[in-house]
Order: C-alpha cells, then sequence, then structure tokens
C-alpha cells in the first residue's frame, strides 16, 4: 500500500515538474515575441522618415517597376499583333450575318438583277440585322446544322430609301410594303430565307423567292410531302427562336423579340 502510494506521488511531481518546464517555456516564448516587437517599435520611426522612405522608393522602382513595366509593354504587344475584326457599321444596334453567321449562304437578290422588280436595288449584298434577331438566327443556324442543313438568306434589312424605290417601282401594297408604313425589314427584324441540304442545295419549298401567288402560301397544302415537310421544318424552327411567319410568304420571317424604329441607314460597300 504504501509502495503503491509514493510511486503515485512520484508520478505526479514528474508531471508537475514536465508542467513546470512547458510553463517555462511558453513564457520563455512569450518574452521572446514581446522583444521582437518592443525593438520593431524601435525601428518604426527610421522607417518613417521621408528621407528613408525615398531611398526605398527609389530602390523599388529602380528594381521591380521596370520589370512589372515591361510585363505590360508585351501583353501590349501581343495584344496589337492579333488583328481586331473591323466593322464598318454600328455594332452597338447592327451585326452582318457573316461575323456571327459565317456559314451562312448570303444570296441577297436585290443586289442582282434577280429579283420580282428586275433590277438591281443594293449597291452590293449585304445582310445585316438588328443584332439580337441576328443572335437568335445563328441559334437557328445551329439547330439546322444539327440536322445536317444551314441556313441561306435572300434579304435582310432593307433602308428606307430602297423601300421607297422599291414602292416607286411597284406602287401594290400587295407586293411592296409602302415606305410611309414601314415593313419590318425596313427596322432590321424580318429576314428572307430558305433552307439548304450538306451541298448548300436549297430544298425545295415549292415556290421560289418572291413569287406572289397561292403556291407560296403557308395555308396552301396543294404541294407534296417533301414540300410540305420542308416548309415545317422552316416554320418550327424559326417560330422556337422567336420568329413569326406571315401566311403568304414561306419565306418571310420576323423577329419580336425586341421593338425597333425604321432606319435610312446604308451599309457600306467593300471596295471591289
Ligand atoms: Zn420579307
Amino acid at each position: 500500500m504504501s509502495n503503491q502510494f509514493s510511486n503515485e506521488i512520484v508520478k505526479m511531481l514528474k508531471l508537475l515538474f514536465y508542467g513546470m518546464i512547458v510553463v517555462v517555456a511558453i513564457l520563455a516564448l512569450m518574452f521572446l515575441k514581446n522583444g521582437v516587437e518592443l525593438y520593431a517599435k524601435d525601428l518604426v520611426p527610421i522607417f518613417n522618415n521621408t528621407a528613408t522612405k525615398d531611398t526605398l522608393a527609389n530602390k523599388i522602382t529602380k528594381t521591380e517597376t521596370p520589370e512589372i513595366e515591361q510585363d505590360e509593354q508585351n501583353k501590349q504587344l501581343s495584344k496589337s499583333e492579333t488583328p481586331l475584326p473591323q466593322f464598318d457599321y454600328d455594332t452597338s444596334k447592327w451585326l452582318d450575318i457573316l461575323d456571327v453567321i459565317p456559314d451562312a449562304i448570303v444570296d441577297i437578290r436585290y443586289a442582282t438583277e434577280n429579283n420580282f422588280v428586275g433590277k438591281q436595288m443594293y449597291e452590293c449584298g449585304r445582310c445585316f440585322m438588328r443584332k439580337e434577331a441576328l443572335y437568335q438566327l445563328a441559334l437557328v443556324q445551329d439547330y439546322l446544322r444539327g440536322l445536317g442543313y444551314g441556313i441561306k438568306v435572300f434579304d435582310c434589312y432593307r433602308p428606307r430609301p430602297i423601300q421607297q424605290k422599291l414602292w416607286d417601282k411597284v406602287p401594290n401594297a400587295s407586293y411592296v410594303t409602302p415606305p410611309w408604313k414601314g415593313s419590318e425589314h425596313n427596322k432590321g427584324l424580318a429576314v428572307d430565307l430558305s433552307i439548304v441540304d450538306a451541298d448548300n442545295k436549297e430544298l425545295e419549298m415549292g415556290s421560289a423567292y418572291d413569287y406572289f401567288g397561292k403556291e407560296a402560301h403557308h395555308d396552301y397544302y396543294g404541294h407534296n410531302d417533301t414540300i410540305l415537310d420542308n416548309r415545317t421544318l422552316l416554320k418550327t424552327t424559326m417560330e422556337t427562336y422567336g420568329f413569326h411567319p406571315i401566311r403568304t410568304e414561306w419565306w418571310h420571317y420576323s423577329y419580336r423579340g425586341i421593338k425597333s424604329e425604321i432606319f435610312d441607314w446604308v451599309w457600306e460597300c467593300p471596295d471591289q
């Protein structure tokens, strides 16, 4: 019993001894830390001295800044080496189809004599739309590409002065929207288009583009199933992405996602 008791006492004394060593060690560390801080406090006025600061700043400028500047210059150089796309139109409003859908087939008929007035109306054929509409048309193209097809556009934004010229040639509201009323084309929201296959061959749609007769109407069902299916593919795809058809022209769709005014702007023609 007494042996056991003295063993316990020895154990406790050992614990106490080790405990004290730990406490002394902690105190020693705290003292050292305070000492360093006190020493650092004494150094602060030296660093606050303007002359010392300036010398330091000079040193930093001389050693580190040039490297940073060099880095920036390198970045600038590599940026300027990458040619930025140049736009000759107001990209806050418009987009050229080929800047967004580079694989779209563009056959602007009013830039040729192959149209219902038989006269060239545009100086050159470019397809512009309000950018909101063109982003949606890009989704149409993505979807059709997935099926092995693509879009072919015949007319997009049509400047009001051209609408006037069309009206002067054909002053008949059944064929040409009066310029004072303004067509969706004059707002940059309408597109006339068809679908092409993987070889860029137009799918059969039952009538030529700009054919004014009942065979061009959506509610004319005298066509064969292939034609009706092709039209349905165009119509359902366009409608899915926010475009609306008109009853009498299978090729005409207008985007209703935004409102737009009528524009007079005529696009630039790149030098031939
Ligand atoms: Zn149209």
